[in-house]
């Protein structure tokens, strides 16, 4: 029953001339030119696979050459491993081992990196290059896909520690597009951008949605925010998937007679977005849909609706259509308001991480509920509240602080670009709140710690201010805040 035909043939059957993918110079390929450069890269794969290879990674940044190997691999019915390229050599030697990879396809730019992994992994490579795009009759490999096909594997972003190798069917994203086209709706007009890496889910799951919909997507290689606000203005996309930083960094370059007045949705999500951010986005006339999601859940879980994004600020939503999601307290279902774990159940959520027993047992329940580690809650409509995650939570003297609060107020002062707060051991409370923060212009300790007096209850004001240049953030410019933590652990330098 959920056998169905080939998606990219089915697509390139339906509108072969549309506009499938463009990149950042504006080259632009159709449905019908995706299509054939899948068939083409398939066959060429299918002889350079082992005959056991079961998955095949791919290490390039965002491009089309990139996201028809992802078809072409979907084709050949191989798993898609899907590598970080802000990783190290070390790092990627060990989870092209643990995620059994026995083909490497790597991008030429990072050729180097590409053919000292083959040699240390002993496995066998090619260039992304070097897999043709053309063939004379384009046939794919198989016509027939399934909804229970294996057919990604992505980390997710290591944010809280070792990136863990999510598995995903055909089915996960299916339903996460159709989830996402239904809340969203389609217009004719409709353009996403996809910045994000396409080797996390943010950035992957636009492509799906693009060939389901038969939406153009246009790509960046890598996050640039002038070059962004200059692509929505020139191609009037519609539609862009960010996180907060990103978004901010954009806004910068929004002026009178360059607004992105094309966009109909910013999908802000991946992490906690403060209200000055959004804020600054209403007042630049900068549509905002807030989002919930995690690579296990194939993208998005909640979104804001339409209806709702301009009367409520700094929910995240609804559960998409198929999907359900309660709040746990010491393991009953909470109350409206109550604060408690998310826990979610629906078909876009993963069938478990890879080889990985211990944090599979650990969150999924008998009956197949996955248990996220996020804290948040439910208001009287039902829409979705995160708090913060519950390994950042910190504990002073019995109270709980969730540090994405204070940092939301810490970045609402006007020196401040950018906050970062974790727990500082301390002998009185356990825990205090420690701020590490960036500043656009010189500001005193005092003042931070006034500033945030006037807007935060006294346990959750940082008791220590460090000035740094830069925080550390993953790939997808989420805040390491188990960094922070080992940081004050040593004696709070940066
Ligand atoms: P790791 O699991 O390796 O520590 P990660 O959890 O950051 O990394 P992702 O799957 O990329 O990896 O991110 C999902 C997480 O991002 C969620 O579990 C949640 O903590 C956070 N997140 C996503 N959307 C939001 C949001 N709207 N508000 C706050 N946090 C969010
Ligand atoms: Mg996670």
């Amino acid at each position: 029953m959920t056998q169905m035909p080939n998606w990219l043939e089915k697509r390139a059957r339906l509108t072969p001339e549309r506009e499938a993918v463009i990149d950042e110079y504006g080259v632009r390929w159709s449905f019908q030119k995706l299509f054939e450069a899948a068939c083409a890269m398939a066959h060429t794969i299918q002889h350079l696979l082992p005959a056991d290879g079961e998955r095949v990674a791919v290490y390039a940044p965002n491009s089309f050459r990139y996201a028809a190997c992802v078809w072409a691999l979907h084709d050949v019915h191989v798993q898609a491993v899907l590598l970080n390229t802000r990783l190290s050599v070390t790092e990627l030697h060990k989870q092209l081992h643990d995620a059994d990879v026995s083909l490497l396809i790597f991008d030429e730019t990072l050729a180097l990196a590409g053919k000292e992994l083959t040699t240390l992994n002993e496995i066998s490579s090619v260039c992304l290059q070097g897999l043709p795009l053309e063939m004379e009759q384009p046939e794919p490999v198989r016509s027939q896909w399934h909804l229970r096909d294996e057919v990604t594997m992505m980390f997710t972003s290591g944010t809280t520690g070792r990136a863990k190798g999510v598995r995903h069917t055909l089915g996960n994203h299916y339903y996460s597009a159709s989830g996402s086209v239904l809340n969203l709706g389609l217009h004719n007009d409709d353009r996403w951008l996809l910045m994000l890496p396409m080797f996390h889910v943010g950035g992957m799951s636009i492509l799906y949605r693009g060939v389901l919909y038969g939406m153009p997507v246009h790509l960046l290689p890598r996050f640039d925010a002038e070059k962004a606000v200059e692509i929505v203005y020139e191609e009037k996309i519609t539609i862009m998937s960010a996180v907060a930083v990103m978004l901010d960094r954009m806004l910068d370059y929004v002026t009178e007679g360059y607004e992105l007045a094309s966009i109909r949705s910013v999908v802000l999500g991946g992490g906690p977005a403060s209200k000055t951010l959004l804020e600054r986005a209403a007042h630049l006339q900068v549509p905002v849909q807030q989002t919930y999601g995690m690579t296990e859940t194939a993208a998005q879980f909640c979104t804001q609706d339409t209806a709702s994004k301009d009367t409520k600020a700094g929910t995240a939503g609804k559960p998409l259509f198929f999907s359900e999601l309660k709040i746990v307290k010491d393991g009953q279902q909470a109350k409206p308001f109550e604060v408690g774990e998310l826990v979610l159940f629906g078909p876009q959520i993963t069938p478990g991480y890879f080889r990985r027993p211990e944090a599979n047992e650990k969150a999924f329940s008998a009956d197949g509920w996955f248990y996220t580690g996020d804290l948040g809650w439910i208001d009287e409509d039902g829409d979705v509240y995160i708090a913060d995650r519950r390994s950042d939570m910190i504990i002073s003297g019995g109270e709980n602080i969730y540090p994405a609060e204070v940092e939301g107020v810490l970045e609402a002062h006007p020196a401040v670009l950018e906050a970062g707060v974790a727990a500082q051991a301390d002998e009185v409370y356990g825990e205090v709140p420690a701020a590490f923060i960036v500043v656009r212009e010189a500001v005193s300790e005092e003042v931070v710690k006034s500033f945030c007096k006037e807007k935060l209850a006294g346990y959750k004001v940082p008791k220590t201010v460090i000035y740094c240049e830069e925080l550390p953030r993953t790939a997808a410019r989420k805040l390491k805040r188990h960094v922070l933590k080992e940081r004050l652990q040593k004696g709070g330098q940066s």
